[in-house]
């Protein structure tokens, strides 16, 4: 698959489990819709988490209010990956091999997702290598899928 625009639409069936949204993370799925990459910011000191999170550097105010979602670069660097051949859930079943990565942010957290797009690492030269967010729409669940292609420089 050949990845280009920074968005692309999945119209099928859905078969996989379903993205588990709550008070807490309503906020970045909701980001994700408009093609934007929320993470979790610290007013007073600048540290960024995802998911949200008290921050870890002093103490926080009641319900976080120190706290608020902002928006990321959406570029970060492959941190770690495994290339499943084995599907875990039948509805992975017809995209093996795919590859699953851990990609830390430029903004600092980690976050973990599928990489897409025709230029898929191989081998262990590839952790390091930078990669973008892509947005995987899938306007009949009504959710958005942040999903990750390698960037060559
Ligand atoms: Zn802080």
């Amino acid at each position: 698959m050949n990845i280009n625009p920074q968005s692309y639409t999945v119209d099928l069936d859905w078969k996989k489990p379903y993205p588990s949204i709550d008070h807490d993370n309503e906020a970045f799925w909701d980001g994700l819709k408009e093609h934007k990459l929320l993470v979790w910011k610290c007013k007073q000191c600048g540290a960024v988490y995802w998911p949200k999170a008290y921050c870890q550097n002093h103490d926080n105010e009641p319900f976080a209010a120190n706290c608020e979602w902002t928006e990321a670069s959406g570029r970060g660097k492959i941190f770690a990956f495994n290339i499943h051949h084995w599907a875990f859930h039948p509805g992975f079943k017809e995209e093996v091999p795919y590859v699953y990565a851990l990609i830390e942010l430029d903004e600092g957290p980690l976050i973990s997702s599928q990489l897409v797009g025709g230029d898929l690492p191989t081998d262990i030269h590839t952790v390091g290598q930078t990669v973008e967010i892509v947005y995987e729409d899938h306007p009949a669940q009504g959710f958005t899928l942040p999903k990750f292609r390698v960037v060559r420089e």
